[in-house]
């Protein structure tokens, strides 16, 4: 059994949904459950018309529910499933739902998180049930299993937690007979529903999420993640000409590189792998013959792994903060009021490093730094500079290795750097630049550290 999941380009229209139904159908062996996004968009779309609804803007709600529906319309007449009945019965459902659920947005005259779910979640409810149309389409036989009947979370509406072994128990007895008779479920990814069955949904972007939950619960080994990219790359394309697809790497190598933003997973879905042990496969589904990247907890070794990188990741539109302080800096309780002003207005804090006399801090939300910045002032001596980048190495082959930090200011003699610190992980090395510098710098780094030696079996050279 596997478990495969569709992001938003890949169900985005009836061109796509075929090239997925052929990717599904030669997984067929491997009895495929599918999990499914809403159409790339329509989720905004439901937020602006959740924010508008809510503002009792009833004609703009009007409007925005017509291009929806127009939307899901064009792609199911584009691939002809427009007389399948099961589809036809859900969509008018669907329709009917996703108006119950402005009217009692309107009719409350407030968007509640609880309110803003049952409307949000309605993408996914369109997609699993045209996938299955489309998949019956070529003769397969496929039915949508509602994700709020097997998913129970609690109730932290708009970014709800998966109650797992009660969910557990849901998958095993309604979900698993379904595979076992060789049909193929496909689910709303981002959806799951309270104790008592009112829709929830996971956050924004969720639905990674669902599939590596739907994988533990099934005990599969292998997870699938179909996007619009080849996989993980050792640096930014746009960037760097010749980056590398990487094949495999550790989860903790994805959960650094998801944190600088890198187009892999968010930690949240890698969880379910690590406690579970199973790989998620990172693929593109326009480009289905590609490997992709493999993420799991014991990839290959690289031969030379001593001081060998495995991406490079990058931030930008950065601040750095330094705070100077003579005397207060190592005295108790400095350090716990500089991060409890920060915590006070919701300002994450990307990257800190010390000296005897300054914090530097890095963060990446500059809205509330006008009222940061005077509370601050008031027991320390603060400078703000803007326009700075993050530059961060990963590889497990980072590892105690030492003279990295060397090398980097070898190379890079020419740019000022800023700050420089080593994870608590020991995988990454990040270090502070100009934005304007990024484009020398990466590529100068990526030609030092992807030199030509590079494993294949680790690379696709
Ligand atoms: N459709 C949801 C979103 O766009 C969930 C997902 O795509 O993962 O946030
Ligand atoms: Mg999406």
């Amino acid at each position: 059994m596997i478990v495969m999941k569709f992001g938003g380009t890949s169900v985005g229209s009836a061109e796509a949904i075929r090239r997925i139904c052929n990717i599904i159908e030669s997984r067929k062996e491997k009895d495929p459950v599918v999990v499914t996004s809403a159409v790339g968009g329509v989720t905004n779309k439901l937020v602006a018309l959740s924010k508008h609804a809510g503002a009792g803007e009833r004609s703009r709600a009007d409007a925005l529910i017509k291009e929806i529906i127009e939307k899901h319309d064009r792609i199911i007449e584009d691939l002809q499933i427009g007389q399948d009945a099961l589809l036809a019965s859900a969509f008018n459902k669907g329709v009917a739902m996703l108006h119950e659920a402005v009217d009692k947005i309107i009719d409350a005259g407030e968007l509640t998180n609880e309110r803003y779910d049952a409307l949000v979640s309605m993408g996914e409810f369109f997609t699993a049930h045209m996938l299955p149309a489309a998949l019956r389409a070529k003769g397969l036989s496929s039915r949508m299993v509602d994700s709020r009947s097997l998913l129970v979370t609690d109730e932290a509406f708009s970014a709800a937690h998966p109650l797992f072994e009660e969910s557990k128990a849901k998958v095993k007895e309604r979900l698993l007979p379904l595979v076992q008779s060789g049909d193929i479920p496909v689910l709303q990814g981002f959806v799951g529903s309270t104790r008592d069955g009112r829709t929830t949904t996971l956050g924004r972007g969720g639905s990674d999420y669902s599939a590596t939950l739907f994988g533990a619960m099934l005990g599969v080994s292998i997870v699938e993640i179909w996007s619009d990219v080849d996989g993980v790359l050792t640096a930014d394309p746009s960037l760097v000409a010749n980056a590398y697809r990487i094949r495999y790497m550790s989860f903790h190598e994805a959960a650094e590189l998801a944190y600088f933003g890198a187009k892999v997973l968010h930690p949240a879905p890698l969880a379910p792998a690590v406690d579970h042990d199973f790989s998620v496969v990172v693929l593109n589904s326009m480009n289905p013959e590609f490997a992709g990247t493999t993420i799991s907890a014991h990839p290959p070794v690289d031969p030379k792994l001593e001081g060998r990188v495995k991406s490079i990741a990058y931030k930008e539109g950065l601040t750095v903060i330094t705070i100077i302080s003579s005397r207060m800096l190592m005295a108790h309780g400095f350090m716990a009021r500089v991060f409890s002003l920060f915590e006070k207005y919701e300002t994450a804090i990307d990257l800190v490093s010390t000296s005897e006399v300054t914090v530097s801090m890095t963060i990446d939300d500059a809205r509330n730094l006008d009222k940061i910045i005077p509370e601050l002032e008031g027991f320390a001596t603060v400078q703000v500079e803007h326009n700075k980048a993050i530059v961060c190495l990963v590889g497990e082959g980072l590892k105690r290795t030492k003279g990295i930090p060397g090398q980097i200011f070898g190379l890079l003699q020419d740019t000022h750097i800023f700050s420089i610190s080593q994870g608590a992980s020991e995988i990454n090395l990040s270090f502070v630049i100009d934005e304007n510098d990024l484009p020398k710098v990466i590529t100068r780094l990526h030609a030092y550290f992807f030199n030509g030696d590079l494993d294949p079996n680790i690379f696709a050279v």
